[in-house]
């Protein structure tokens, strides 16, 4: 079962005294963030990831999500990933697995939808409508994120070529106010988090001094610059947790980050 090998297969991957990805557990608290990261590895990617079940669920989309219902992105499902891994940023060194560098593209909230749509629209639905969704391969969920916002599905393929390892989707935007005809993901090659570009953050050598704060998230970031960042996420979360239900109004970014 996929659960039980909750993060195995990511620590199996890893060198965590060469890499400065965390290396994370399974988070006990449940909670519904998602990131998109822009990951320039061997070949450039979008890694999605839901924060689901205690880890991310993860899918490498290669040409990255897209707003217009007309684009059907292929998602290949990956490993699970540590809750921690949330707001990584910076360069995995070369010769490591995913050797290359990674922008914070986009964060913030999902919410599962019913499987039934209610008079051709989507309601939200349960966490545990969103456990079986994702077994059945038809997930379908909500987004409120600075760049994607509104109704996703992502569909597994099923495995009709020969060869395939069973772990292809399609992620697909729905039809409702947030879709964007031609949409174009290329226009929008800036970090949420410290609002730098991918070639930024490659050039940045500062990046590659950054360790992810260990469990527990009370030590300390070298790069000054991010540290504000995540600082100011985490108490928007807090917020966010107290708020409980509604994400609704969220305040836009905050203004451009001082240099370290
Ligand atoms: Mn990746």
């Amino acid at each position: 079962m996929v659960f039980a090998m909750a993060l195995e297969e990511y620590k199996r991957k890893r060198r965590f005294d060469e890499t400065p990805e965390p290396a994370g557990e399974v988070e006990k608290k449940p909670a519904h963030r998602f990131v998109v990261q822009k990951h320039d590895a061997t070949r450039l990617h979008y890694d999605f990831r839901l924060e689901m079940e205690g880890v991310l669920k993860s899918w490498a989309v290669p040409k990255g999500p897209s707003l217009d219902p007309a684009d059907k992105r292929l998602a290949m499902q990956v490993e699970d990933h540590p809750v921690s891994y949330f707001d990584f940023e910076g360069i995995i060194p070369e010769n490591n697995y995913g050797g290359g560098t990674v922008m914070v593209w986009d964060i913030g909230t999902w919410q599962p939808l019913s499987p039934v749509a209610v008079e051709g629209k989507y309601v939200p639905g349960t966490d545990a409508e969103a456990a079986a969704m994702l077994a059945k391969g038809d997930f379908k969920f909500r987004l409120d994120g600075k760049k994607l916002k509104g109704d996703f599905a992502l569909v597994k393929m099923k495995g009709r070529r020969p060869g395939s390892k069973g772990t292809e989707w399609l992620l697909i935007k729905k039809h409702d106010d947030h879709a964007v005809e031609g949409y174009d993901i290329d226009a929008y090659d800036e970090s949420v988090l410290s609002k730098r570009s991918l070639a930024e953050i490659a050039g940045d050598a500062g990046s590659k001094e950054w360790r992810s704060r260990p469990a527990g998230g009370s030590g300390k970031l070298k790069a000054a610059w991010l540290a504000d960042a995540v600082a100011k996420l985490d108490k928007k979360k807090l917020e966010e947790n107290k708020l409980a239900k509604k994400t609704d109004g969220r305040k836009p970014a905050a203004k451009k980050k001082q240099k370290k």
